[in-house]
């Protein structure tokens, strides 16, 4: 079976799996048989990284050679170094039940993951104001509504870090920017709560794991999920990832001079820069040039190495 979503083909769908979803960039599949032992997990999903990018909801072509086994490492880095319960049936180490358990043709590329009762919001949190929140605030002095102090500068640090969550959209839907109120009204004061402190120490501490790496984690976005047989709350997706996350290098934002020094990324920004420059977004995305691919594929994977080394 070819998945096919948006423009860029994965054509795999593993032996023994059948498909279940595709995302813009990750492809889900669930066991083809209910009886087949997935490492001793109950609802089990193999979450597979394509190659693929998107920039504003749009999934352009062709992919970014190594970036789904660059999301998927560096994902599990960050699930091996958080103390938070996740998604994770097991160990993925090698010789690991986790790890033996994948197939072989996605094994680089896919987390064996349990499917959760996902929260229909997106814990984003912002401790370095830029991008979408940069532009709010020259308006309104704000960020998704949160009053700041005057006088801030594109790409400084917040006085402390701020959660700015956001509704998850059905596919095809522009994701939206929502009140900490709403999230209320959607999942429970309870879960709420209990998701956004989540969001906030586990940024945090991911932050200061970074920055002795010499890395500023400016802002990142995390899903959560309900456990159906434990009740659990879990850290689930990718987590920390450049897609889900602006990496920027700790040494060029203290001593650069202009934003585009400071805020050196390590993330799909160079695609957002060149698509903004080149297209007003209607229609069709142009084709990404052969340097805009093979910059972000090394953005990428320098990241992986300076974050793993
Ligand atoms: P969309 O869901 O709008 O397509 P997306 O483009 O971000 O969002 P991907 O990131 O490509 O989608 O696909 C991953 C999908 O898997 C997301 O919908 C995410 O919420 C979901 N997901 C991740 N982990 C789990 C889990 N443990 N259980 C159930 N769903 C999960
Ligand atoms: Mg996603």
């Amino acid at each position: 079976k070819t998945v096919d979503n948006g423009r860029v083909s994965t054509n795999l769908t593993p032996a023994g799996w059948n498909h279940l979803y595709s995302g813009k960039v990750r492809d889900l599949f669930e066991p083809a048989s209910p009886s087949t032992d997935v490492a001793g997990a109950g609802d089990a999903m193999l979450l597979v990284a394509s190659d693929r990018v998107s920039a504003y909801d749009y999934v352009l072509s062709p992919g970014i050679p190594g970036k789904g086994e660059v999301l998927t490492r560096l994902s599990l880095w960050w699930f091996d170094n958080l103390d938070v319960p996740n998604h994770l049936v097991a160990s993925h180490a090698p010789g690991e039940a986790g790890h033996a358990a994948l197939p072989a043709e996605v094994a680089d590329r896919a987390m064996l993951v349990k499917k959760l009762d996902m929260f229909p919001v997106e814990a984003v949190v912002r401790g370095y104001l830029t991008g979408s929140g940069w532009k709010e605030y020259q308006q309104n002095g704000t960020v998704c509504g949160i009053p700041l102090a005057d006088g801030l500068q594109n790409g400084d640090r917040l006085p402390e870090p701020i959660y700015t969550p956001a509704w998850k959209a059905p596919m095809g839907e522009h994701d939206e920017n929502i009140s900490f109120e709403r999230t209320v009204e959607l999942i429970g004061g309870d879960d709420a709560a209990a998701v956004r402190d989540l969001a906030l120490s586990i940024y945090t501490k991911a932050a200061a794991i970074a920055e002795a790496k010499g890395l500023i984690l400016a802002d990142t976005k995390f899903e959560f999920g309900r456990d159906p047989d434990s009740g659990d709350i879990a850290l689930a997706d990718e987590v920390l990832t450049p897609d889900s996350s602006r990496y920027w290098d700790a040494q060029a934002w203290t001593t650069g001079e202009t934003p585009d020094q400071r805020m050196a990324s390590f993330d799909k920004q160079i695609v957002r820069d060149w698509l903004t420059q080149i297209w007003d977004m209607t229609g069709t995305p142009p084709e990404l040039p052969a340097d805009i691919i093979e910059r972000t594929s090394h953005r990428y994977r320098e990241l992986l190495e300076r974050m793993t080394r």
